[in-house]
């Protein structure tokens, strides 16, 4: 296999699709020199049946405004790899969503789920209805409206969704509901449930705390503590705020926020009681960064990334392709010694060789990121088992996959020189499990 044709081919066949492009070459580039190890994996041409989705679905949604007008949007979801369980990934509900997009959320879905060490294979999906500036009934309309088109793909040994920018637990419940009201059964079909009726206890929590795990485990390959260290975060929803919530927690000192508007740098630290500002400013009233500066009077940048400030470590926890090669070169200059995604694919290609050439630590967000999935995954056998863990259980489970995911980085992508390289190693370590499985369970 030579990744540069295969990727040439990609291109061909889906010209319009630069983001799942850019996720396909940056995991053929990496697991090039093993797949080529392996000729079983070429002739069963692994490459071509990883790199195109198992199944796209794309379908209508209609729904009723409060002015009872007639909205219509497009729905997906995007099986792209059942070989080491059913199809596992959230859905994003947000205008920006479109094919390409889903397609690049479920490829890393696949590898960051096998990196999980949990049973479950890659899948993603959404709409490009965005919540904000919706009431509650109009989201509650449209979400049942997606579940009544969504729900005869998935099942629990199917397809389970869960969320991703723009659903979280009241989008979950909604279409918990409706999917219990056309098929009359009560199982796990979602993750991310509420605590009343099956979510897992820290399934919330566990994409930042996770991110946060995984962050102590790179410092610790250089002894450094990530007690005092100043911390650059950008988003401010979930995956951020539970990441600032573990920061603090480990004396850490976070200082910037941002949302799709601009960015808030706080130099005395967004403390516990912002945090809880921020939580309620975000959840309950869907508000903007913005007020955040205007509330404590700190500094508010329009139309900017937080890349620009000093900070020790970066940890990019909004979207897709946030920090450019500009934005390396400033973080490398300003003295950062770690970048750590919460994010999916929040940096491109072209920044991470910085981060590479300069030594830092960097890893890909499908392993720093991978603790939400992962206690979905814990959701899942919860509801099996019709039980319900604690806090700590579940905490302590997180934790020992954080670690897992790590020394597997370790293991496939140290390099001669002792730089782990944990795009490779991520891509690796995930890639090898499903290609063995693909092969294990024939054409
Ligand atoms: N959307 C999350 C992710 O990117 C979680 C998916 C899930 O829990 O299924 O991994």
């Amino acid at each position: 296999m030579k990744a540069t044709e295969v990727v040439e081919k990609l291109k061909n066949r889906f010209p319009n699709e630069p983001e799942y492009i850019q996720a396909v070459s940056q995991v053929l580039g990496t697991i090039e020199d093993e797949y080529n190890k392996h000729p079983e994996f070429e002739k069963a041409n692994i490459i071509d049946r990883l790199c195109i989705p198992d199944r796209l679905i794309e379908f209508r949604v209609s729904w009723v405004d409060d002015k009872g007008h007639v909205q219509t949007n497009m729905g997906y979801r995007v099986q792209h790899n059942n070989c080491i369980g059913p199809y596992k990934g959230g859905l994003r509900f947000h205008k920006s969503v479109n094919l390409s997009i889903l397609k690049f959320l479920a490829f890393e879905q696949t590898f960051k789920n096998s990196l999980t060490t949990l049973p479950m294979g890659g899948a993603k999906g959404g709409s490009d209805f965005s919540p904000r500036g919706k009431s509650n009934a109009e989201v509650m309309r449209f979400c049942q409206a997606f579940m009544t088109e969504l729900y005869r793909h998935i099942g629990p040994n199917e397809d389970v969704p869960a969320g991703d920018i723009g659903v979280g637990g009241r989008e979950v419940g909604y279409m918990f509901g409706q999917y219990k009201k056309l098929t009359h059964q009560f199982v796990g079909i979602l993750t991310g449930k509420g605590q009343e009726f099956g979510g897992s206890l820290i399934r919330p929590e566990a994409t930042g705390y996770g991110n946060v795990y995984f962050l102590q485990n790179m410092l610790k390959t250089r002894n450094i503590d990530i007690k005092g260290k100043t911390v650059l975060v950008s988003g401010s929803g979930n995956v951020a705020q539970y990441t600032i919530q573990k920061l603090l927690e480990l004396g850490a000192k976070p200082v910037t926020l941002s949302d799709s508007n601009g960015y808030i740098y706080d130099p005395d630290g967004i403390d516990e009681k912002k945090l809880a500002y921020v939580m309620e400013l975000k959840n309950i009233e869907r508000g903007r960064i913005k007020e955040y500066a205007e509330k404590y009077g700190v500094k508010y940048v329009e139309g900017a990334k937080p890349w620009s400030e000093k900070g020790d470590i970066a940890t990019p926890c909004a979207t897709q392709n946030e920090i450019n090669e500009e934005a390396a070169k400033i973080l490398i200059a300003n003295g950062v010694i770690a970048v750590s995604e919460g994010a999916n694919m929040p940096t491109v290609p072209a920044a991470i060789k910085q981060f590479q050439d300069a030594k830092i630590l960097y890893c890909p967000g499908k392993a720093s990121n991978a603790g939400g999935v992962a206690v979905s995954g814990l959701e899942m056998s919860q509801n099996s088992e019709r039980l319900k863990w604690t806090r700590e259980e579940v905490d302590a489970k997180l934790h020992a996959i954080m670690d897992d995911i790590h020394e597997n980085c370790v293991k496939y992508g140290t390099e001669p020189d002792g730089y782990i390289n944990y795009v490779k190693g991520a891509n690796v370590a995930g890639f090898l499990k499903v290609a063995k499985a693909m092969l294990a369970q024939g054409i």
